[in-house]
């Protein structure tokens, strides 16, 4: 059975554990080393399951911790060539691999894939978990292309950013500029954008949904919730019948994992 864990999700931190109890990977690795131990034991992870880092991109929040955790656990590190570069000072004595094709580690498939955001070359990731279920995760986007939709269709359990409420974006306190990147297409994806694509992924056989990098400022996870679950019932499916639906919260303090 392939298990999901949510350690942390938002714009202070983004880290997931997925595979199965005694395998797996870490999807980026954006709080402090100390914190990744912390919650992976809250979340019942032996660190030493992990057998690599895949990260998506470059920004702090989804590498902050990556060096001193992958040191400590001897762990290599997997992103895109123009992920590497941009890192290239921080990585230190890390083993760092350019995830160019498919790379099978953990009992796992890693297919990689591009999406559209502010930094030098960021992934999703597109996962064929050993039992040949599909996972799939893309956050930090600023639309999503058809290389993404494309990787997200038909995937078992989905990840997918639901960032912020455009009305709050706009409303809000943040300047001019900072709101004109996170609407670009090199930004963020917002509420609305990932509930109207749902659907789809429901007819292509998706039933577990997490939303994931909510913006503590510009959104809530009722309001990221709602959105997504009104595209869904407008399209004639029922929750806890024909999908499941969460909200990633920023710290998954009470261990909770998602089996699929
Ligand atoms: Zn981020
Ligand atoms: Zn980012």
């Amino acid at each position: 059975m392939a298990r999901l864990c949510p350690l942390f999700s938002g714009s202070s931190g983004n880290s997931y554990y997925i595979g199965s109890r005694s395998a797996g990977l870490l999807l980026d690795a954006g709080k402090s080393a100390r914190q990744l131990d912390r919650m992976l034991k809250t979340c019942g992870i032996d660190p030493l399951a992990i057998q690599g880092i895949l990260l998506t991109h470059e920004h702090t929040d989804h590498v902050n911790g990556m060096r001193v955790f992958a040191q400590k656990y001897r762990l290599p590190v997997f992103a895109s060539r123009g992920t590497l570069e941009a890192l290239s000072g921080a990585l230190g004595e890390v083993e760092a691999y350019p995830l160019e094709e498919d790379l099978s580690l953990a009992g796992m498939a890693v297919h990689p894939f591009r999406t559209s955001h502010d930094c030098a070359e960021s992934l999703g990731f597109r996962i064929r978990m050993e039992d040949q279920r599909i996972f799939a995760l893309a956050t930090d986007l600023g639309y999503l292309s058809q290389e993404v939709k494309e990787n997200l269709l038909g995937a078992d359990m989905v990840v997918l950013e639901s960032n912020h409420d455009v009305e709050m974006l706009r409303c809000g306190q943040y300047p001019y500029y900072l709101k004109r990147r996170i609407l670009s297409d090199l930004g963020h994806l917002s509420n609305a954008a990932c509930a109207a694509f749902l659907p789809e992924l429901v007819k292509s056989g998706g039933r577990r949904f997490l939303l994931a990098h909510l913006s503590r400022e510009n959104n809530t996870p009722a309001l990221a919730l709602s959105a997504a679950l009104s595209a869904l019932e407008q399209a004639g499916y029922t929750r806890d019948i024909d999908f499941s639906l969460e909200a990633a919260k920023v710290e998954n303090s009470d261990g909770k994992t998602v089996i699929f």
